[in-house]
């Protein structure tokens, strides 16, 4: 594999890569060792706005909005294709500008990617509307039309899924997008977005304008001609678009946001040695800058000891490196201002009480890069920080139960509802457990999300509006019309 890529640093607008209107560009940092990677263009209001006709023009003119299915389809799967041929260049992207781990980029990033644009499209002529069962003197349809233009808002952490999460469903039922990169993470987005015309997808159907949060993506969230905004983010940022919504035009608002996911592992678990490495793997994953990160490991209190030191034992496997060394597990933080705040929650831990089992400090200081030690507290309580706070680190806290009703009460003392997992070789606890627990996915025995056919999103704060993933995604995107056709 080549360790050099060229990037691309314009805005998508209409078809064409374009400089920023005002001439402004921002710098992209490779959080591996501060360095700046890229320059790239700042859209300003005009470029928005240019954007926003443009996604509009295409909607409204067609011919993608008024295409067959099985036509768009075609174009979609081209566009899944074309991906798949530059995999290894948007992996590299990926790693320098996300410091995510190459191995993850190319093993679990760009397949689900791709895999994402192809479900989709592969879905969308096998849907059928409704006819209700009203009075036979009515006809009466209902049917799913596209809502226009969405714009996407997007995080650094899976900068090109989520960005695929958002693409598949809007432009599998017809709708044109603006797409948002987070600031830090541009780069793939814009290569996507080249890319895109490339496969045939037609010009205006996907923009990309890039910026920061509080200019660019306020812009996109009052813009009075965006019908819907899909956005992925913290929480505090999603309250933000229901805000500009209520304020402007009422646009859909659909977020995913935050999460501060139980792993519950019950005194009959037969195989302990399975939690630990799900344990680990769902806490440090992707540095544990994961939004369904099982955070707060709930274990009962005759078991705790034996699962630790598993733990431990195989938290020796999560190599802390480069992130374009193929041996890497863990890369750096996203950035400066990211590191503080993981270091702030140790440094709260600590005052905390909670005992520092192993990490807690930055590492590869030398580096120029924000690296973070792997991090275990022991006896968190529930009243402590890192029990309720998303930290969005490697940084797992542990708080034992007595029986399997506080652990299902511990877990939902929590303002976030995404996701959990519960370990028990007792189908019953399992199911009860997965009933009782408030969050959009439990997973039983393991960690996991489940899959591109089933919906991912969150009760409580962790998301408000709809699921991504699965056919559910697709609803999100669509309005319901009611044709009522008198037939007396
Ligand atoms: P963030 O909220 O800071 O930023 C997300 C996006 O919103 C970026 O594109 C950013 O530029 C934009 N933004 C920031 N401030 C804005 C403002 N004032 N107005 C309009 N737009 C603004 O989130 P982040 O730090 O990039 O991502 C981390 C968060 O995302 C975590 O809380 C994580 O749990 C969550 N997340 C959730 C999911 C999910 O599917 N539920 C997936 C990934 C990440």
């Amino acid at each position: 594999m080549s360790k050099t890529v060229d990037f691309s640093t314009q805005l998508i607008i209409g078809g064409r890569p374009l400089p920023g209107s005002e001439g402004k560009t921002f710098e992209t940092i490779n959080p591996a060792n501060g360095k700046v990677l890229a320059s790239i263009a700042e859209a300003s209001g005009e470029d928005v706005n240019k954007a926003v006709s443009a996604a509009r023009k295409a909607f409204e003119e067609g011919p993608w909005s008024k295409m067959a299915p099985s036509e768009r389809k075609k174009v979609l799967l081209r566009f899944a294709t074309v991906i798949e041929a530059h995999a290894e260049e948007l992996a590299m992207m990926e790693a320098m500008e996300a410091g995510k781990p190459i191995t993850d980029c190319l093993e679990i990033d760009m397949p689900e990617t791709i895999n994402t644009i192809r479900w989709h499209a592969e879905a969308i002529d096998k849907l059928y509307d409704q006819i209700s069962p009203s009075d036979p003197s009515v006809l009466s349809m209902i049917v799913r039309e596209p809502m226009g233009v969405v714009a996407a808002i997007l995080p650094w952490n899976f900068p090109a899924m989520m960005a695929a999460w958002k693409l598949g469903p809007i432009l599998a039922t017809g709708n044109t997008v603006v797409l948002k990169p987070a600031e830090q993470t541009s780069l793939s987005t814009i290569r996507i977005g080249e890319l895109a015309v490339e496969a045939g997808i037609p010009d205006g159907v996907i923009n990309v304008v890039c910026g920061f949060g509080e200019t660019v993506g306020k812009m996109l969230g009052e813009h009075l001609d965006v019908d819907c905004v899909a956005f992925t983010g913290s929480t505090e940022t999603g309250r933000m678009f229901l805000r500009y919504s209520a304020d402007t035009n009422l646009k859909r608002v659909l977020l995913e946001c935050g999460g501060k996911n139980p792993f519950i592992v019950m005194e009959d678990t037969d195989d302990l040695d399975t939690a630990a490495d799900h344990a680990t793997n769902s806490i440090f994953w992707n540095m544990g800058e994961n939004c369904s990160s099982n955070s707060r490991l709930l274990v009962h209190q005759s078991i705790k000891d034996q699962l630790l030191e598993l733990i431990v034992e195989k938290s020796k496997e999560w190599v802390v490196g480069d992130p374009l060394d193929a041996a890497t597990k863990i890369g750096p933080m996203i950035e400066q201002a990211h590191l503080d705040k993981v270091m702030g929650f140790i440094d709260q831990a600590n005052q905390d009480k909670n005992k520092l089992v192993i990490g807690g400090k930055r590492t590869r200081e030398d580096s120029g890069g924000f690296f973070v030690q792997p991090t275990i507290f022991d006896d968190v309580k529930p009243d402590n920080t890192i029990f309720s706070e998303e930290v969005f680190g490697p940084v797992l806290g542990i708080t034992t139960f007595k029986n399997s009703e506080e652990a299902i009460a511990l877990a939902n003392q929590n303002k976030y509802g995404l996701a959990a997992s519960v370990f028990t070789s007792s189908n019953k606890t399992a199911h009860v457990a997965a009933r009782k627990i408030k969050a959009g996915t439990v997973a039983v025995n393991c960690y996991g999300e489940g899959d591109i056919t089933t919906p991912f999103g969150g009760y409580k704060l962790s998301g408000f509006g709809g699921r991504d993933k699965s056919l559910a995604a697709h609803d999100q995107y669509c309005e319901l019309k009611t044709i009522w056709i008198d037939l007396k």
